[in-house]
């Protein structure tokens, strides 16, 4: 069994992943951590909505971290910053899916590759980490005759845009004309913009109700589009992803993953 502690435990991702965890054959809840008024203290089987485990939410990542074979951290940009080191500290692996980091949190990801093993993702659906290898394919035998945009919606309670997975079917856009995000991207229009500049990838964001994550990459040309689509109802995708990737980086019984920076793609075995 590979004990597992979740950061971000009171949260809508954090309570999947307690579900996920409890019912997972081969996992064993080690605990969980959380800030936010009230979580501390509560027994963590009733915040997944079960029966009580006798196991309280903590403030202490450092505990956290002595009693987990690994730690899942789906928090917010500062708090992953500040707990990622703690852990990589304790000499545990540690899943990250906590979106918008920013170069500081990339880099605070990236020290902490040096001393164990990191998976960060920006969505841990198998279907979406697919779909990313395949709009690299497309966008690579497609060329740039045709256009790509990206569309995507979520909830009304989500802060960052585009999404973390938005950015990252765009890296693949990107990665299969050879180019990097950053030089191709258009991330809002207003106005009075002119004509679309060949090239770009152009992102378009919804916000409203409570769509757990959809996603469109569509391939514009003269006479024909193609749209790559994906549509999450449940969360539970991501939670069973974030934990398939835990075992793995804790490699259940097989010694823990090297050090290093790994994404869903690596987990997956999938080029
Ligand atoms: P949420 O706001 O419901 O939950 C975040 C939780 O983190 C809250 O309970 C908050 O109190 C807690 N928190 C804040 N600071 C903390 C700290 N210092 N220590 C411990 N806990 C702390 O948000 P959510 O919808 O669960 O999403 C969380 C993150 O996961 C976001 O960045 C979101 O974009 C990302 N996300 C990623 C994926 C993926 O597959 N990679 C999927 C869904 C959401």
């Amino acid at each position: 069994m590979v004990k597992i502690g979740i950061l971000g435990c009171g949260g809508r991702m954090g309570r999947m992943l307690l579900v996920e965890t409890l019912d997972h054959p081969e996992a064993e809840l080690a605990g969980g951590v959380d800030v936010a008024p009230g979580i501390a203290g509560q027994d963590l089987g009733l915040l997944a909505g079960r029966d009580s485990i006798g196991l309280a939410a903590s403030g202490d990542v450092a505990a956290l971290a002595a009693v987990s074979d690994v730690v899942i951290d789906f928090t917010l940009p500062h708090a992953t910053i500040a707990s990622t080191p703690i852990v990589a500290a304790a000499g545990k692996p540690i899943v990250i899916g906590t979106t918008a980091l920013g170069d500081a949190g990339n880099a605070v990801l990236a020290a902490a590759a040096q001393q164990v093993a990191v998976v960060w993702a920006a969505n841990f659906s198998l279907a979406v980490n697919l779909l990313l290898g395949l709009t690299e394919q497309v966008a690579r035998t497609l060329g740039p005759d045709y256009d790509i945009e990206i569309l995507e919606m979520h909830h009304r309670t989500k802060i960052d845009a585009p999404s973390g997975t938005a950015l990252a079917f765009g890296r693949a856009a990107a990665a299969g004309r050879g180019a990097a995000l950053e030089d191709l991207w258009v991330k809002t229009r207003d106005g009075v913009t002119g004509p679309r500049t060949s090239g770009t990838i152009g992102f378009a964001t919804l916000r409203g109700g409570d769509v757990a994550g959809d996603h469109s990459v569509i391939f514009a040309a003269a006479g024909e589009r193609l749209e790559l689509v994906h549509k999450a109802s449940d969360r539970r995708v991501f939670a069973r992803g974030a934990i398939r990737a835990a075992l793995w980086a804790a490699s259940n019984g097989t010694g823990e993953k090297a050090p290093g920076l790994y994404g869903m793609r690596e987990v997956l075995g999938v080029n």
